[in-house]
């Protein structure tokens, strides 16, 4: 059965031609929302722990880090290749040569064919990107920018310090590179609507991008946001999972099939969630999606032309 939609696993195993896992690593950055450079409180959801595997810890090197996180996915493909996946935090926030050391650190481990970096759009600069650019010549490099949204008044809310013009920019310079651009999105942020989400993806059908994640908005334990959810709920629409799938499905109508969707769910650990509480798997979450696909007998991209504004129909 064919996909409703671009999948980037199935993009990137065509395009390398063999099968690739991420794994995911702990540098030990901070970012400039905690560390003072633009605020000490981070984003209003941000709780690194609750998509950190236990492996990574910024104690750990990251040739162990990449020891151990192979060793556990080794064990169901043995011959796979590897992209290290610099997740935590801002990934491109410290000086520039400690960055290229722990990048070329992750490149020397054999079997690693590539790197993914997560970072935010005001902490690239032409130097670094031109390094990118570079290695992009020679190895599989991927930079994933924290959008989270595409409104300016929702990303003051959630104290993300900077605007969505930022985001635009830094991936426009990215991809001009020829570096794999990705963003990164949340569905269900405080005073957004379905109309709001709609609005993000006709937004983001106008850059230059590779690859998209969504997520769904979690409440995580020990954030600013479980504190307003508890004290504000009516902030808040948080969906339940057969309405975010229709909206996610709205939202891929209005994408270009061209980009690659890597993500459209997490699922954080149950100590560390306050809600939602759907209790599904990324891959059981991606079998709902396409069946609800089937029965809507749509797919990606269905209705993006008519979000371009220079297009006209004859
Ligand atoms: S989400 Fe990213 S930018 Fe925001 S506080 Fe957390 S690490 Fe920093």
């Amino acid at each position: 059965m064919s996909l409703r939609y671009n999948d980037y696993t199935t993009l990137l195993r065509e395009q390398l031609n063999e099968r690739v896992q991420k794994i995911s690593i702990n540098a030990g950055f901070t970012c400039p929302n905690r560390d003072g450079t633009l605020g000490y409180g981070g984003c209003t959801y941000c709780n690194n722990q609750s998509f950190n595997p236990d492996y990574c810890k910024p104690s750990k090197s990251v040739t162990t880090q990449l020891d151990e996180g192979i060793r556990f996915f080794r064990k169901k493909h043995e011959d796979q290749k590897y992209i290290a996946y610099f997740q935590a935090y801002t990934n491109t926030y410290a000086p520039f040569d400690n960055l290229i050391k722990l990048y070329e650190e992750a490149l020397a481990y054999p079997k690693v064919i590539g790197i993914a970096i997560g970072t935010r759009p005001d902490c690239v600069n032409d130097t670094i990107l031109d390094y990118f650019a570079h290695l992009a010549k020679s190895c599989y490099v991927m930079i994933e920018y924290g959008v989270e949204s595409t409104c300016n008044d929702t990303l003051q809310f959630i104290h993300r310090g900077h605007t969505f013009e930022q985001a635009e920019e830094a991936i426009r310079i990215t991809a001009t590179r020829n570096i794999a651009t990705a963003a990164h999105l949340i569905i269900g942020l405080p005073h957004e609507t379905h109309e709001t989400w709609l609005q993000h993806a006709r937004k983001l059908s106008m850059l230059p991008l590779s690859v998209l994640k969504l997520h769904q908005l979690q409440i995580i334990k020990g954030t600013q946001m479980a504190r307003q959810y508890g004290e504000h709920p009516e902030w808040f629409h948080l969906s339940t999972l057969e309405n975010y799938i229709d909206t996610v499905i709205d939202f891929l109508e209005l994408l270009p099939p061209a980009i690659s969707m890597e993500r459209f769910a997490s699922q954080s650990p149950a100590q560390l969630l306050i809600a939602p509480a759907w209790k599904t798997k990324n891959h059981e979450f991606v079998v709902k999606l396409q069946r609800r696909m089937e029965e809507r007998d749509t797919f990606q991209g269905k209705k993006w032309r008519s979000t371009l504004p220079h297009y006209t129909i004859k």
